[in-house]
């Protein structure tokens, strides 16, 4: 996504760009639902994607207890998207000419021209500066910066999206239409209404985003990658290959501690499947003629549902630094100056609000954070919500 935009920006300013992308078909279905913040709102308008049919309004977010009982609420008006709406929509911006599946990524070379980037297979193409988009696991900052690793947070989610039409009467009277909390010890169920297949909003044919953070640590992770085949993964399993025995572990566990309706969300999940959390930061998101945008860049845990809305303001700060600087390196230095401390800040709020499990507390700031957030009405004043950068100004 992070890529999408740097090509939309860098388009709007005149420059020619091309995009690489790893996968060799369409990237569809991927993830489920974006927590809509102003931040993603401007950029998607700004780089000319638009902001169409993006997605479901709820009118405010509730905590709710085991019986399903209103805890706590709060009015916001939020709209939740999804990965699929915001990746037609950037998409659609981009020529056919100038985007590139099948595309891995090698290595790149340096001088005072510019960029040589060569593909798996032998493919080279030169250019005034590499964008690197590719996310988290990024091998563009595995060339430049090897040191920069991410850092397990010592807790997952299972998540999914079941369909609308599947749910109870009860589930979509109560829960379905809010932005809903349950929150029991040393976790968190968080769900909301999104689009369905195809970016579907007709009520009925919708989907509801499911997440549920649980506490474990780097060895209990480790058994968890171990897939249907006894192959371990190492970092997590693709869906359809999660093993059966996790997934019934999980479901008599959940019967255990759910409200009925976030128990019947959970069921009638075709393929969950697991995220394990990670986040990093890094010194520095320049190197030479190299700018890092989106979770290359940095990468803060989900709590606040901003990546997306980061990647976006990242690539449209990389263009208007090129856009008002004749000189290109002084460019990136500029960006580099503006957005690497943002992306700090961003990476040190999720690991505030991250406090809430009660994993790895050092400080006791963490401490009394964790204990802050203890009480369910804090937590909707802090999770997902808009603005939270405004309070670094
Ligand atoms: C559980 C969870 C919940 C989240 N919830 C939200 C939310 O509510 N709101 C929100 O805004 N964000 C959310 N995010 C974060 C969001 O998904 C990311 O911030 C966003 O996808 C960042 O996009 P990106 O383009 O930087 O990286 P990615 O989406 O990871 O994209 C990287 C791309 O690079 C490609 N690539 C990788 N390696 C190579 C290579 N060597 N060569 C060529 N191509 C390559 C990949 O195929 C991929 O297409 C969530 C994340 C998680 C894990």
């Amino acid at each position: 996504m992070s890529g999408l935009f740097s090509a939309a920006f860098l388009r709007r300013i005149g420059w020619d760009v091309d995009v690489y992308e790893r996968s060799k078909v369409e990237l569809v279905g991927r993830g489920a639902g974006i927590t809509g913040h102003p931040e993603l709102f401007d950029a998607l308008e700004a780089s000319g994607a638009g902001t169409k049919d993006l997605g479901v309004e709820v009118p405010k977010r509730i905590a709710i207890d085991r019986e399903g009982r209103v805890t706590d609420e709060r009015p916001l008006r939020q709209i939740l998207t999804s990965w699929d709406r915001l990746q037609r929509l950037l998409r659609a911006t981009i020529d056919e000419t100038h985007y590139h599946l099948g595309h891995n990524f090698e290595r790149v070379d340096q001088d005072e021209r510019g960029v040589r980037v060569q593909f798996s297979g032998g493919k080279v193409e030169h250019a005034d500066i590499l964008v690197g988009g590719d996310g988290i696991r990024s091998s563009v900052r595995a060339q430049m910066a090897p040191e920069v690793q991410p850092v397990y947070a010592g807790y997952y989610i299972w998540r999914g999206a079941p369909n609308e039409a599947d749910l109870a009467p009860e589930t979509l009277r109560t829960i379905y239409p809010l932005f809903t909390f349950y929150l029991p010890k040393r976790q968190q169920v968080i769900g909301y209404p999104i689009a369905g297949f195809n970016d579907d909003l007709t009520p009925g044919r919708r989907r509801y985003n499911f997440i549920w953070y649980r506490v474990a640590d780097a060895a209990q992770l480790r058994e968890m990658c171990v897939d249907e085949n006894g192959v371990q993964h190492e970092y997590s399993v693709p869906p359809p290959l999660m093993r059966k025995d996790l997934i019934a572990d999980m479901h008599r566990d959940a019967r255990d501690i759910l409200p009925d309706t976030l128990l019947d969300c959970l069921m009638k999940i075709g393929r969950p499947f697991i995220t394990p959390i990670y986040d990093f930061t890094a010194p520095q998101i320049v190197y030479g003629r190299v700018a890092m945008v989106g979770d290359a860049a940095a990468n803060a845990r989900p709590h606040m549902g901003f990546g997306m809305a980061k990647a976006g303001a990242d690539a449209q700060a990389l263009a208007e630094h090129l856009d008002a600087h004749d000189d290109i390196d002084a460019a990136l230095k500029a960006y580099n100056a503006e957005r690497q401390p943002i992306g700090n800040r961003i990476v040190l709020h999720g690991r505030k609000l991250g406090t809430h499990l009660g994993v790895d507390l050092k400080t006791d700031e963490d401490r009394r954070m964790h204990d802050l957030l203890q009480s369910d009405g804090a937590m909707l004043d802090w999770i997902a919500v808009p603005h939270f950068l405004d309070a670094y100004k």
